[in-house]
């Protein structure tokens, strides 16, 4: 199952490792683009964890509580 990208009004993302709303114009964590989609993340940490498991990340299987 994909969890679909939430945009919120402001140019806002979520993060998809720890779901916190992430500013798009300045992303604390950068971005990574996975199958064609632009992720953005709240730190590095959550970044890299996303790199090494995407799609664990995207199934729900694995989540970061920050
Ligand atoms: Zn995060």
């Amino acid at each position: 199952m994909r969890i679909p990208l939430f945009k919120r009004r402001g140019g806002d993302a979520i993060d998809p490792v720890c779901d916190m709303a992430v500013n798009t114009k300045n992303p604390p964590g950068g971005t990574w683009d996975h199958a064609g989609q632009t992720y953005y993340f709240c730190g590095p940490g959550c970044n890299r964890a996303f790199q090494r498991e995407p799609e664990a990340y995207l199934s729900g299987e694995k989540k970061m509580k920050m």
